[in-house]
């Protein structure tokens, strides 16, 4: 019996190393850690959101040093107990090149501090992006004079519903300028509000389209609930990055005065415009080797 026990042991310890082996990364790819991600953005971001959106304020309007998404940081946030948001998001942060670090340079600086998330094959089946991307976009708006008041796919109550945010909201009472983030075309120009009130039906209001004609894929922007009559664009016409389109308003569905910006990619996708936006001065080229480098978290 004793004989039968030791030829059986080395397989049973085995299998188990087996089990174990297969078992974790199975535990990493079904999120067992606490967040779903859907194509790069995070499900159930509720109970996040607030915290998150005063991160943002504090470094994409008052620093102005770059963006690092929500995934991001949720992906070792949930995984380190006492770590803090905050403190996440400088990590990852690059303030030279005012962009996201790649997930592997974040872990090599983070030498000092021992950070679950940073083991070699966690990383690889973690689809943490590797590489600097590159920043096509202006700002589409002069950030100093905005609060961010909603992030791309935030979830949350809007007039008792339950809603995905699919852009970015921008909000400020000086009426400031709208910018085309790109050279392009005006594709919609769409004024029919008259007076600066809000219409729950109403959409976007006000709003333009316009369509990246000098960046591959080819983005479209929406800017949305703009101010009435104070388009400087018509239908058809070209523009160029930095040019003032219209000023911000409240039409449309709209609790206030904001600028609603939304990127789709050239298949009518949701894009996470904000990762496409420039924080630096001169415009940092980064090429890559596959060229697929324009590709923001949610293309992954
Ligand atoms: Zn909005």
């Amino acid at each position: 019996m004793k004989k039968v026990l030791l030829i059986i042991m080395p397989f049973v310890v085995g299998g188990l190393l087996i089990g174990l082996i297969i078992l974790i990364p199975c535990m990493l790819i079904m999120n067992f850690f606490g967040v779903n991600t859907t194509d790069g953005y995070v499900e159930d971001n509720f109970q996040y959101a607030s915290e998150y959106t005063s991160i943002l304020n504090e470094h994409l309007v008052e620093k102005q040093d770059g963006y690092v998404s929500l995934e991001r940081i949720l992906y070792f946030y949930l995984r380190n107990e006492n770590s803090n948001m905050s403190e996440i998001y400088e990590d990852n942060l690059d303030v030279e090149l005012k962009r996201m670090k790649p997930i592997s340079s974040v872990c090599e600086t983070l030498n000092k501090k021992f950070y679950y998330g940073c083991a070699s094959d966690e990383i690889q089946v973690s689809g943490q992006i590797d590489e600097y991307q590159n920043k096509p976009f202006a700002k589409p708006i002069d950030f100093s004079k905005v609060v961010i008041t909603s992030f791309f796919m935030e979830q949350r109550i809007v007039n008792n519903e339950f809603n995905v945010h699919k852009a970015w909201d921008l909000a400020s009472n000086s009426k400031p300028e709208v910018k085309a983030v790109c050279d392009g075309k005006i594709i919609t120009n769409s004024f029919t509000y008259q007076e600066n009130i809000p219409d729950m039906a109403g959409g976007y209001g006000n709003y333009i389209m316009l369509e990246c004609n000098d960046i591959n894929p080819k983005y479209s922007v929406i800017y949305g609930h703009l101010f009435p009559n104070s388009s400087k664009v018509k239908v058809g016409d070209t523009v160029s990055k930095n040019q003032t389109l219209a000023f911000v308003g409240t039409t449309g569905n709209s609790t206030g005065d904001h600028l609603h910006f939304e990127v789709r990619d050239e298949n009518n996708k949701y894009v996470d415009g904000m990762s496409l936006v420039s924080f630096s001065e001169d415009d940092i080229n980064i090429p890559n080797k596959d060229e697929d480098y324009l590709k923001p978290p949610i293309l992954r």
